[in-house]
C-alpha cells in the first residue's frame, strides 16, 4: 500500500534532529549508534535532552522550588547520576531503588522513601542511611521508630497524606477517595500527635495527588489545595515543617492530538502561591517530584525489523522488540484503550515512500503490537524502528522475562 513521494517527515520527531533521513540521538546517526550498542532491540536515553528539560523547569518555577527525580520512572544508574548532578533531590520506593541513589553524591536528606508496604528490613536501611521517610500508614511509623531505637538514631520521617481533594484529569489519581497511598488527611492530627512520644524526627508533608497531567489548570488547581491542606496539619505537627512535598503530576505527550503541558502557566501560578506559602512554612523547603517529565522524552527504543509479512491486505513489520522490552507502547500499562506511542522508522524518517503498516514484536500473543496501522517509512528488513517517547516506564516497566527472549540494551548518550 504505497504513497506517492512526498519530502515531508512523516511522523516528525519531538525533540531529535534528523540528518540524512536518520534520527541523530546523542550527535550520531541511529545505524552508527546501533552498531555501537552492539545490538538490538535497546533503549537510548539522549543526556543533552534531560539537562534541557532540567533548565526549562528551573526557567519557569520559582527559585525556591526544589525538583526531586522520582527514580522509578527511569532507575538506569547513568540516568540518575547524570541527575544527580541537576536536580536537589531523588524519590525512591524500594530498597533496590534506595542502593542506586544511594550509590550517587547527593546527601541523604535531599532523599526520601516513599511507598506502601515498606518492610521492616528496608526501613531500618532507610534509617541507617539517614534519608527521610514518607510514611504511608500509622503502622510504618511504629515499625519506624523501634528500628530508630534498634539503631541508636532519631528517623526523619514526613507524613505522605491521601488528600480531601483529586488531582483532576490525572492519567493516574493517587489521591483522594481511598487510597493505598499515605495516610487520609482526616487521620494525621491524631497520628501527628502519637508521633510526638516518638523517637522520630517530624520532618514535613507529601501530598501527592497524581500523575501524567497535561491540564495546567488541573495541576495549579491541586496546588493550591495542597498548600490549603497543608496549613490546616501544620499546627498539629510535633515540630516546624522542614519539607514540603508538593507532589508532581506533570504529564508528557504521547498520543496523537495532546498537547504539551503549558509549564509557564504552571510556573506562575506558583510564583503567585509561594509568598504566603512561605510565610505559613518559614523553614520549609518546597519540592515538586516529579518522573516521566525529566526523562520521558529524551528516550527511544530501537528494535530492528526481522520480518516483513502482508496478510489479507495488511503489512506487518515484525521487530526483534516489542512488549517484553516496552509494555507501555503496546498499551497494557494502564491504558484504558490502545493508541499509538509516535513510531517511526529511524532511518527512513523523510521517506519518500510510505506504507500503512503494523509493528509487533516476536511474543506469540496479540497483545505484542508497537504500531497498529500507522503510516510509516517503506521499511526493509533490517530497518531500526523507533518508539519516541519512552525514556520512562520502559525496561524496569516490562515483563522481560516473558517468553524468554534476551532483555533489551540501554545506553545513555
Ligand atoms: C510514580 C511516582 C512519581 C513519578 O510519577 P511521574 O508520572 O513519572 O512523574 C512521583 N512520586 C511518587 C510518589 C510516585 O509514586
Amino acid at each position: 500500500m504505497s504513497t506517492p513521494p512526498r519530502s515531508t517527515p512523516v511522523h516528525a520527531p519531538h525533540a531529535f534532529a534528523v540528518e540524512n533521513n536518520e534520527l541523530m540521538l546523542g550527535g550520531m546517526p541511529l545505524t552508527r549508534l546501533a552498531a555501537r550498542v552492539g545490538r538490538t532491540p535497546f533503549y537510548a536515553y539522549d543526556r543533552s535532552l534531560i539537562t534541557a528539560r532540567v533548565a526549562q523547569l528551573r526557567a519557569a518555577l520559582p527559585a525556591d522550588i526544589h525538583l526531586h527525580y522520582a527514580i522509578k520512572a527511569n532507575p538506569m544508574p547513568a540516568v540518575v547520576q547524570h541527575l544527580c548532578g541537576l536536580v536537589d533531590g531523588f524519590d525512591v520506593a524500594s530498597a533496590g531503588e534506595l542502593k542506586i541513589v544511594l550509590d550517587t553524591v547527593m546527601p541523604p536528606a535531599h532523599i526520601s522513601f516513599a511507598g506502601p508496604g515498606k518492610g521492616e528490613g528496608e526501613l531500618r536501611q532507610a534509617a541507617a542511611a539517614g534519608i527521610v521517610v514518607n510514611l504511608e500508614s500509622e503502622q510504618e511509623m511504629e515499625t519506624l521508630a523501634r528500628v530508630g531505637l534498634e539503631l541508636g538514631l532519631r528517623p526523619r520521617a514526613a507524613v505522605r497524606v491521601n488528600p480531601d481533594f483529586e488531582l483532576k484529569a490525572s492519567g493516574m489519581k493517587m489521591g483522594g477517595g481511598p487510597k493505598q497511598f499515605g495516610v487520609d488527611a482526616e487521620r494525621v492530627p491524631a497520628m501527628l500527635a502519637r508521633m510526638a512520644d516518638l523517637p522520630i524526627a517530624f520532618h514535613g508533608f507529601h501530598i501527592f495527588s497524581g500523575s501524567q497531567n497535561l491540564k495546567a489548570e488541573s495541576l495549579m488547581e491541586a496546588q493550591r489545595n495542597t498548600f490549603d491542606l497543608a496549613r490546616r496539619l501544620a499546627p498539629h505537627a510535633p515540630g516546624p515543617v522542614r519539607l514540603l512535598n508538593l507532589g508532581g503530576g506533570f504529564g508528557i505527550p504521547y498520543f496523537p492530538g495532546e498537547q504539551p503541558l503549558d509549564l509557564k502557566a504552571v510556573g506562575d501560578h506558583l510564583a503567585s502561591l509561594m509568598p504566603d506559602a512561605r510565610r505559613a512554612f518559614p523553614e520549609a523547603e518546597f519540592v515538586i517530584e516529579l518522573g516521566r517529565y525529566f526523562v520521558g522524552e529524551a528516550g527511544v527504543y530501537v528494535s530492528r525489523v526481522i520480518d516483513r509479512k502482508e496478510s489479507r491486505g495488511l503489512t506487518y513489520l515484525i521487530a526483534d522488540g516489542g512488549l517484553h522490552h516496552h509494555l507501555a507502547a503496546s498499551g497494557n500499562f494502564g491504558q484504558v484503550i490502545r493508541k499509538n506511542y509516535p513510531v517511526l522508522v529511524g532511518n527512513r524518517v523523510e521517506a519518500s515512500e510510505t506504507d500503512i503498516a503494523s509493528v509487533v514484536g516476536p511474543l506469540c500473543t496479540p497483545l505484542d503490537t508497537l504500531a497498529d496501522k500507522m503510516e510509516l517509512g517503506h521499511a526493509q528488513v533490517g530497518d531500526l524502528i523507533c518508539v519516541l517517547q519512552s525514556g520512562a516506564y520502559g525496561p524496569s516497566a516490562s515483563p522481560a522475562a516473558f517468553l524468554g527472549h534476551p532483555g533489551a540494551g540501554e545506553a545513555l548518550v
